[in-house]
């Protein structure tokens, strides 16, 4: 790789690596499409909640067939508890049907291909081409974008740019685990309310920190 990256995102990856190697989703699913629908539940929904849910909507609708051809309000019953049931119960069927008709009951394996899927956004499809089929994806959710912004890694609000900045930063061989390290230190460490700045890793690289522990709001997202 000839391009420059940047000399701080290489030097928080290498720190973080070993504190959070548990890299991957903590949805359960046993198949890509199972992941791929857990992913549309997890929408405004704590990964808990849906796995509590999965079990049983996939004992009924193991496959996009099954889904794609079952009882609406069934569905509904089982998804209430993740919320936005109604709208989340459409997306999983029409992604299902969609899945049968133009890829033969198999999930793509392309980003491109994926966020055309009803319910599907780049967040989706970037877990379920670097989970399901090994390829660098960044999973930019509210903890990476707050993470990565505090960072001054890529300070925006938006995903689709948090993306490409991070992406710009690394190399892609780094990008799958990175989303995830930033995932967890978001989590854990550099949390939403009350960072835990004063004992961070990485606060000596980060552009936020004083502020942070001196208590101003400016950063806090
Ligand atoms: S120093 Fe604070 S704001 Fe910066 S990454 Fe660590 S916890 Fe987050």
């Amino acid at each position: 790789m000839d391009r420059p990256f940047s000399p701080s995102a290489e030097a928080i990856f290498e720190i973080l690596v070993p504190l959070w190697p548990d890299s991957g989703s903590a949805l359960s699913y046993r198949s890509c499409f199972e992941l791929l629908v857990a992913v549309i539940l997890s929408a405004q929904c704590t990964d808990e909640q849906v796995n509590k849910v999965t079990p049983l909507l996939f004992a009924a609708y193991p496959d996009p067939a099954s889904l794609s051809s079952a009882s609406r309000s069934d569905v509904e019953a089982i998804v209430r508890t993740t919320g936005f049931f109604r709208v989340k119960t459409g997306n999983i069927m029409a992604t299902a049907a969609m899945l049968i008709d133009q890829y033969d009951g198999r999930v793509p394996d392309t980003i491109e291909e994926l966020t055309k899927l009803p319910g599907v956004g780049r967040k989706t499809a970037n877990l379920v081409v670097s989970v399901c089929y090994g390829k660098p994806g960044i999973v930019v959710d509210t903890h990476v974008l707050r993470t990565a912004g505090r960072l001054g890694l890529a300070p925006t609000s938006d995903p689709a740019k948090s993306e490409r900045m991070i992406g710009a930063s690394l190399p892609e061989s780094m990008w799958t685990a990175f989303s995830y390290e930033l995932n967890r230190h978001g989590k854990h460490v550099c949390r939403a309310r009350k960072p835990l700045c004063a004992s961070c890793p990485v606060a000596s690289l980060c552009p936020s920190a004083d502020d942070l522990m001196t208590g101003s709001a400016h950063h806090a997202s």
